[in-house]
């Protein structure tokens, strides 16, 4: 998918009425299936996952607060930001100071209206700009009505489609969240990015499995890694995508380890763009923070364009399509696909016969390959001479490349030229080991 493909994509996803559990997910993966296939997971309201229990189902048909003279001043039908997430049914009418406390608002930015939720405790609110507040008569009335529903026998929705790769020995998880209401940077930007990598990979592409997860944050995550906690040890690298097309630079988050196998190659993709930055692990933010647990301990890092929390836009009214971008977006989904292809391809080798130099010329690798070394020699030949020395099982070719100061690609093009010529082969563990 090029750019403007995401971005129209991001268009039609944006007015859909998300949260966690509710037909927005639904409708939002309804989208996304005409595009790539997906297997689906309902789970139950009430459900215990982990520390946490599954809200009720959330569905609003609408929600109004109306003035004095019976005026509209904040619909949700206009704008669901309008509504705090998962508020319970009310229809009232309240004098003005009676109101202003269910009212949220950004007194630093008075044009915009914030996003809010409140999925575990039980209330009612309504976010709106802070020119309405300040002009609010605290003796006149108002009138509110919410039309909505909270399902204790509802279900919250996830999905993932995997690309099965040649190998098929381990697994790439890319996962973004889908519970944010029509927040286009910090909610469908990330949707289409990870949806376009999806529909770029072919089956047995890559050596290994790629799963992309489409869930609702925290809780829906968590809900994926209760029911799949048996084959987490398949899992190489992850990467969570989110806030993924503003024009802010590509950001990578390290995992946990700092030193991955995705930390490193995320890095070797990023050092060569100039609109990118690296930054350590932070156990906040997104939703890596729960693959991150201790409990999981999984290697998964995320990438975005600026950060969560680190735009004015973020969580309001104002992270609208005019923040996102055709050729932003393009150039994120092209950095997810560059890390999800180098991680793949960073195996250890290990030599067929580790007891000395091979005679090259044996194996069809004489001549040019080696004949000016000795002169400082060209990247491919110095390549070639680092990965049949570390070629001992420990050492993988982001090692090597980083070691040897040559680019990735051009030591994963000589490896897979020794392996064709029977000099190495690839060890079993693709994670580096010290050594
Ligand atoms: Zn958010």
């Amino acid at each position: 998918m090029e750019g403007q493909d995401l971005y129209d994509l991001a268009e039609r996803l944006y007015p859909i009425t998300r949260s966690l559990p509710g037909e927005g997910v639904r409708r939002t993966l309804d989208v996304l299936e005409e595009l790539i296939p997906l297997s689906r997971t309902e789970v139950p309201s009430g459900t215990q996952i982990y520390d946490w229990t599954v809200p009720p189902e959330w569905n609003v048909r609408q929600a109004t607060l109306r003035g004095p003279g019976g005026e509209v001043l904040a619909d949700y039908a206009a704008n669901p930001l309008h509504l705090v997430g998962h508020s319970e049914p009310a229809h009232v009418t309240l004098l003005g100071s009676e109101l202003r406390p269910r009212l949220h608002a950004l007194p630093d930015h008075p044009d915009v209206i914030p996003y809010r939720t409140s999925y575990y405790e039980r209330t009612w609110g309504l976010c709106v700009t802070q020119e309405l507040v300040d002009a609010i008569d605290d003796l006149a009335e108002y009138e509110v009505e919410i039309d909505s529903s909270l399902d204790e026998h509802g279900s919250l929705t996830y999905a993932e489609t995997v690309i099965p790769g040649k190998a098929g020995t381990g697994e790439i998880l890319v996962a973004t969240h889908v519970c944010h209401p029509q927040l286009a940077n910090d909610g469908v930007a990330g949707i289409v990015v990870a949806a376009g990598l999806a529909r770029s990979l072919e089956p047995g592409a890559l050596r290994n499995d790629v799963r992309v997860i489409f869930a609702p944050g925290s809780i829906g995550m968590l809900s994926w890694l209760h029911r799949n906690e048996a084959s987490l040890g398949r899992v190489i690298a992850g990467i969570v995508v989110s806030n993924a097309g503003d024009a802010g630079p590509l950001t990578y988050k390290q995992s946990r380890h700092g030193d991955a196998a995705v930390d490193r190659a995320a890095a070797s993709v990023l050092v060569g763009r100039e609109h990118a930055r690296i930054e350590p692990f932070l156990p906040w933010g997104g939703d890596e923070r729960q693959f991150s647990s201790p409990g999981f301990d999984l290697p998964v890092g995320a990438l975005s364009r600026t950060p969560p929390g680190f735009y004015p836009e973020y969580h309001t009214s104002a992270d609208d399509l005019s923040v996102i971008s055709p050729g932003d977006l393009g150039a994120t989904l092209a950095a997810l696909r560059e890390i999800v292809d180098v991680v793949d391809a960073n195996l250890a080798y290990t030599r067929t016969e580790p007891r000395g130099e091979p005679q090259l010329s044996r194996h069809g690798l004489s001549g040019a390959m080696t004949t000016s070394l000795l002169a400082g020699g060209e990247e491919e030949r110095r390549a070639l001479f680092w990965v049949l020395n570390l070629a001992d099982g420990h050492h993988d070719l982001l090692e090597i490349a980083a070691r040897a100061q040559i680019p990735f690609q051009t030591v994963r093009e000589v490896a897979e030229a020794l392996e064709g010529a029977g000099l190495v082969r690839p060890a079993a563990a693709t994670e580096r080991s010290p050594g």
